[in-house]
């Protein structure tokens, strides 16, 4: 029987590496893509060996080959964190349009059916609460986050138009804050950034006064989500997250107490068009997906401390990103 052929970009990250392992264990045969610029080869090298996996070091906002059959494409590189923004600008607006671009012509070429990683950032600063599909944002196009919450709007966007006008099979999945095993310890997310934090004995720095909230959800059930939804028959867009709203005052309490650090919360300069609240409205994911996330945050946060505790000190200490 000749297996399922998936393409997934982004592949050496933290959400393409955990797909990748999902897809791998559901019989696909896998071909991993990534420019890794921020991925790191270490979150996939478990799958080098095996015979249906394949690995592209590529950048996809350069025109995309792939030789053979395609069934599926799940679109993943992008650059994910304000950080990361801030640094390279440019690859993150290229990714989310002439690679989205790159992979749909792909997709219609190959007639696979395409999967997009959106992101609740299309909602912005969000003026309803929670978030539900209908609603279509408040975002500062030239602000500090404007690249990728802009090139993300433009990818679901392009997406609708290749649907609608080619008829192409496509996904749009709104991912909202999800975390486990594999992020970046110093990519400058909250939950990396406090649990090296306490790791390093240092206080944790929750910016503005903390109040500004977000909800979590563990890496398993948003694969979850995301795997349903590429095998329903819905093109447009489903939020996937988990509605547990904490502040990121609560959340740094919940860190000090999980690693038994006796250090204290210090507040710092809250970034420019940070959004003061986000919490998804799930009930589309439910009804459509029969989805709802299992994972509780005590459960999760303990597995991805065990994760963080197990890198080695050279590691914890390393601060930089490696592009800068
Ligand atoms: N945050 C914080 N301290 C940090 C890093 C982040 O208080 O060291 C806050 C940030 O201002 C935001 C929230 O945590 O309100 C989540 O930030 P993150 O960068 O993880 O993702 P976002 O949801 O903002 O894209």
């Amino acid at each position: 029987m000749s297996r399922k052929r998936v393409l997934i970009t982004g592949a050496a990250g933290f959400l393409g590496s955990h797909l990748s392992d999902r897809f791998i264990k559901e019989g696909y045969h896998v071909i991993g893509m990534d420019n890794l610029i921020t991925g790191d080869l270490r979150n996939i090298q478990h799958l080098f060996s095996l015979e249906n996996f394949e690995f592209y070091h590529h950048d996809v906002s350069k025109f995309v080959h792939v030789p053979g059959e395609l069934h599926y494409i799940l679109h993943f590189a992008s650059p994910a964190s304000p950080i990361d923004y801030l640094k390279i600008p440019i690859q993150t607006l290229k990714v989310g349009s002439l690679g989205t671009h790159n992979l749909l012509g792909l997709a219609k070429a190959k007639n696979a059916r395409m999967l997009i990683a959106s992101t609740s950032e299309v909602y912005g600063d969000p003026l309803v609460h929670p978030q539900n599909e209908e609603y279509w944002g408040n975002v500062n196009p030239v602000g500090p986050r404007g690249v990728y919450d802009e090139a993300k709007r433009f990818q679901e966007a392009i997406t609708m138009a290749y649907h609608t006008f080619h008829k192409l099979e496509t996904r749009i999945v709104r991912i909202f804050n999800t975390y486990g095993p594999r992020m970046r310890l110093n990519d400058g997310r909250v939950l990396p950034t406090f649990i090296g934090q306490a790791l390093r004995g240092e206080p944790l720095t929750a910016f503005g006064d903390g109040s500004q909230t977000r909800s979590f959800c563990y890496v398993s059930d948003l694969v979850e989500g995301i795997y349903r939804l590429l095998l329903s028959d819905y093109a447009s867009p489903v939020n996937i997250g988990n509605p547990a709203e904490i502040t990121i005052n609560e959340f740094a309490e919940e860190i000090l107490k999980l690693t038994g650090s006796n250090q204290k919360i210090i507040h710092t300069a809250l970034p420019k068009d940070d959004p003061k609240q986000r919490q998804p409205d799930i009930t589309l994911a439910r009804k459509l997906l029969g989805w709802e996330p299992k994972v509780s945050r005590t459960e999760g946060l303990k597995i991805t401390f065990d994760y963080f505790k197990s890198l080695s000190p050279e590691e914890l200490l390393r601060s930089a990103p490696r592009f800068a």
